[in-house]
């Protein structure tokens, strides 16, 4: 068995639980593989590990194939781009991290943000429904998995029929979630991952694109290295976006390690999720996870009620708890954008989202200490 650190969610040095940990199994197989790749010179450029990576990942989506990038950000930028749809309107959630809104411009789209659910915090298909009749000129739709929580992808689906817009999933926080059993669905074109060391599915930094349209799958390929083509003369400017092979043998532990963390982080968020709806539900609201759905939990959020945000983060920092205000800002409130955009019910999620810790290594001790500074800090504050 690896070794693991007794530190590895718990700062023993001051009793302070951090919200997320990293962690990585730094097996002998590990270092071989990263020793074999340094020493044969084989160290990037569609190497055997990332092959091995990208083949084991498709496998374990149930999807035909998978394009490993530098990074979650690189992932979606490319999937965007090798839909050459520069200069078309984009719907993307404001209620995301940055980097969704990042990739969408870099491939040269214009942003429109649509407004989400008030309990799963997804997509809302109903104003996606609308910004479809207000602006008939939409050509990608990029909602967004929330925390491990997808969005309601057939509903989106069915709202696009007859529009012509294309679907891409920002699945940065969704490896591992299922819904009705499957890891992976098929409506959107192509769904984008990140290995983030923040992420489930570590591999220090890195991303993929995930597809079962081989043809896209070819243009990704080939933006990716630089946008060179087979005919030289065909080459179009493109980006260096590779995944090395040092990441891809990160990203293959962390890959078969993935069925483990899931679970824990599972059964994790699912005893703290208890704690907060029996003993903190006047001041605490958790996300919704809806029917058929199985999140992965990338992270555990609730949302406060009554109490000012700032409040409860500093009760639950005063116990040792370290929090972050995830996503916030919300994107439409970017000074570029100020005022153009009406998201009521993001507004009112961002002010008051708070994640909290979670981590696959949480011992008791941990989950203890957390779940005392919440009761205690419903208390003080409901
Ligand atoms: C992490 C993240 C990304 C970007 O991934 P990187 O690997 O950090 O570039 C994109 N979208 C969302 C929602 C994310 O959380």
């Amino acid at each position: 068995m690896p070794k693991r650190s007794a530190e590895a969610a718990h700062d023993s040095a001051t009793g302070r639980v951090p919200w997320v940990r990293p962690q990585f199994d730094v097996d002998e197989a590990l270092i071989e593989d990263i020793r074999r790749a340094l020493s044969s010179g084989r160290v990037t450029n569609d190497g055997p590990l990332l092959r091995s990576f990208e083949q084991r990942l498709a496998d374990s989506l149930g999807v035909a194939g998978c394009v490993a990038a530098s990074s979650g950000s690189a992932a979606l930028f490319l999937a965007a781009s090798a839909l050459g749809l520069s200069g078309g309107e984009a719907v993307l959630p404001a209620f995301t991290y940055i980097a969704t809104l990042n990739a969408v411009l870099q491939a040269g789209m214009e942003p429109i943000f649509c407004d989400i659910d008030p309990d799963t915090w997804t997509l809302d298909p109903a104003h996606l429904e609308l910004l479809l009749d207000e602006h008939p000129s939409v050509r990608l739709v990029v909602p967004v998995n929330v925390f491990g929580v997808p969005p309601a992808l057939p509903a989106i689906d069915s709202r696009l029929r007859g529009h012509g817009a294309k679907l891409v999933l920002d699945n940065a926080h969704g490896m591992g979630s299922e819904q009705e059993g499957k890891r992976y669905a098929t409506e959107p074109l192509a769904q984008t991952f990140s290995f983030h060391a923040t992420k489930v599915l570590p591999a220090v930094e890195g991303g993929a694109v995930a597809s079962f349209d081989a043809r896209f799958l070819a243009e990704v390929r080939r933006l990716r290295n630089h946008g060179l083509a087979a005919d030289p003369l065909d080459s179009t400017p493109g980006y260096n976006a590779k995944m090395s092979e040092l990441h891809a043998a990160v990203a293959l532990r962390s890959l078969q390690r993935l069925p483990q963390v899931v679970a824990q982080r599972r059964q994790h968020a699912e005893r703290l999720r208890r704690c907060i709806t029996e003993d903190c539900a006047a001041l605490f609201t958790v996300q919704q996870v809806p029917p058929g759905v199985r999140s992965n939990f990338q992270n555990l959020a609730v949302v406060c009620r009554g109490a000012g945000v700032e409040q409860v983060q500093a009760e639950l920092d005063a116990r040792g708890i370290e929090t972050r205000r995830y996503f916030w800002p919300a994107l439409h409130h970017l000074r570029m954008y100020r005022d153009r955009f009406r998201l009521p019910v993001t507004d009112t999620i961002a002010a008051s989202v708070l994640c909290l810790p979670l981590h696959d290594q949480m011992d008791e001790a941990v989950l203890q200490q957390i779940e005392q500074a919440l009761r205690q800090t419903a208390a003080r504050l409901a």
